[in-house]
């Protein structure tokens, strides 16, 4: 069942997600409404409290890019449970980022190039596992997600104030 997505002024978006106990039936069944949900949206990520549920978990299939073919392959998709990021590059890059809770807007974003993270998952087994690149960075902007923090926040201050606008009229038509 493909879930009803919140957008950009929902009170949702900026609350801490909460720890998630158990991984029952429901618990995998809400998964698999979050995969329908970010397929049909054509997202690289979604986050539980995009879909109006404030729990710290989110879900990422980010294409890579084959270099000889010069092609998009569809990416492995990724469940992360309760996840926490262990440690973060030092090395930084700029590229822009998109959102399905703020449709019609990108921006730039300097974040870490690589991380460390550990997280549960769908069995209840705890992982460790590194990840670089823009794999790396969704994995940022959807923990930022069950953390109350969008991209928008993280843009440079000149940036954000040109899409000011933009921001207020979402908020407007999508609440
Ligand atoms: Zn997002």
């Amino acid at each position: 069942m493909k879930l009803s997505l919140a957008y950009y002024g929902n009170p949702i978006l900026r609350q801490k997600g909460a720890r998630v106990e158990t991984i029952d039936d429901d618990f995998r069944q809400f998964v698999q409404d979050m995969i329908e949900t970010m397929v049909a949206e054509r997202g690289m990520g979604l986050a539980a409290p995009q879909v109006n549920r404030c729990i710290a978990l989110f879900i990422t299939h980010v294409p890579s890019h084959d270099e000889e073919k010069d092609e998009w392959i569809e990416g492995p998709l990724r469940i992360f449970v309760n996840p926490k990021i262990l440690e973060r590059t030092e090395e930084e890059w700029i590229q822009d980022e998109g959102c399905l809770s703020l449709p019609g807007i990108r921006g730039d974003v300097m974040r870490p190039y690589g991380l460390k993270i550990e997280y549960m998952d769908l069995e209840g087994k705890m992982r460790t596992e590194t990840y670089e690149g823009l794999e790396a960075r969704c994995i940022m902007h959807e923990n930022d997600h069950i953390n109350g923090t969008l991209y928008i926040d993280r843009m440079h201050p000149k940036d954000r104030k040109e899409i000011e606008n933009v921001l207020r009229a979402i908020k407007k038509k999508f609440n």
